[in-house]
């Protein structure tokens, strides 16, 4: 298997040294703008702005916070642009540093919002009167999972603050899955990649031959995919099958929402597959060893990418959800089971380890 190569250099070069990228044109007509996104070990989230006939189209914002939209305006200016000359807004998923400044743009130009349905569907319980009910189902799968009370209202709550980095601009069009989005001297399509959000997708430039990747591959980190108040059922399931569904794209390059440009999108693919099945090996041993576990035992038993007392707040429900899903994978594919008590527990099937 032949790793990935890494093509955005200056942009990594900056992270390695924890500053934030240039501004990059890169290639005719498509600028990447990294916009930061402080105290969030993503850094920044990167922009991209396609040059139309008139105006330009951009994909993903940032937060929306003065800091982030001052950067994104500056370069935008960079690429020799203004916020007015944006025609459209293409959003990859409804989190909020790809989201955040959707509507203050849209305000600033009177550009089309576009994201796909199944996102659309979660804005008004995720960022609008709808929040009360979320929370209580939100406290009810951490009943389930095991969190201790003492815990629990913490984790619960624990997006609330960053809902303010969040303009919500309801979509003026809704992105099926592989259609052609209308973008004058562009030949792009979207493709649908449930897993990290139910409806994250990522743009095809099949003129360019680019991917425009989101937060569905990216090139360091594994993206977060966890059972949420707001996820299907089985989201480990969506998202293994959006990575085989984008590998043997036709691209030269990929271009993430964060991180760095590279090539080789097999390759970080089959690394991402590699990565889950071991996860979901280390999730089974960890069953088998001391069946009955809840949720919450299981993740303290996990190895994460850092130490667990540095994983705080929303990272640590985060965890709790990660952990979830691979126990929702493993009990569709029969290694594991799950009682019916409150918390649930889970158990391992007696040949699991040949499912
Ligand atoms: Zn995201
Ligand atoms: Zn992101």
């Amino acid at each position: 298997m032949g790793g990935i190569e890494v093509t955005g250099t200056a942009q990594r070069r900056s992270w390695e040294s924890t500053g934030l990228p240039d501004v990059e044109r890169v290639r005719p007509g498509l600028w990447s703008i990294p916009v930061p996104l402080p105290n969030n070990p993503l850094r920044y989230v990167l922009v991209y702005l396609l040059e139309l006939r008139a105006g330009v189209a951009v994909i993903d914002t940032g937060w929306s916070t003065e800091e982030a939209w001052s950067t994104l305006v500056a370069g935008m200016a960079i690429a020799g642009y203004t916020a007015a000359d944006v025609r459209a807004i293409l959003i990859t998923h409804i989190h909020p540093d790809h989201y955040g400044l959707a509507g203050r743009l849209r305000e600033a130009s009177g550009a089309w919002v576009g994201l796909h349905p199944a996102d659309a569907a979660l804005i008004p319980a995720r960022y609008g009167l709808g929040i009360d009910g979320l929370l209580a189902n939100m406290d009810a799968l951490l009943i389930d999972a095991g969190v201790p009370d003492e815990t629990r209202t913490e984790l619960t709550v624990a997006s609330m603050g960053i809902r303010e980095h969040v303009a919500a601009a309801e979509p003026d069009v809704l992105f099926e899955d592989r259609v052609a989005v209308a973008l004058p001297g562009w030949d792009l399509i979207t493709v649908h990649t449930p897993g990290h959000s139910p409806g994250h997708v990522c743009f095809l430039d099949r003129k360019g031959r680019v991917l425009f990747s989101g937060d569905h591959v990216l090139p360091r980190i594994s993206p977060s995919v966890a059972v949420h108040v707001q996820q299907p059922i089985n989201p480990l399931a969506d998202f293994l099958d959006a990575l085989r569904s984008v590998r043997d794209l036709d691209v030269d390059e990929v271009l993430p929402a964060h991180e760095w440009r590279f090539r080789g999108l097999d390759a970080r693919v089959d690394e991402l597959l590699e990565h889950h099945r071991h996860r979901l090996d280390e999730t089974y041993a960890a069953i088998s060893v001391a069946p009955g576990l809840t949720c919450w035992e299981t993740t303290l038993r996990l190895r994460w990418s850092r130490d667990w007392s540095q994983i705080v707040g929303y990272m640590r429900r985060a965890a709790v959800g990660e952990t979830l899903a691979h126990l929702v994978l493993l009990e569709t594919t029969g290694r594991v089971w799950r009682d019916h008590s409150r918390p649930v527990r889970w158990y391992p099937t007696t040949d699991g380890s040949d499912a």
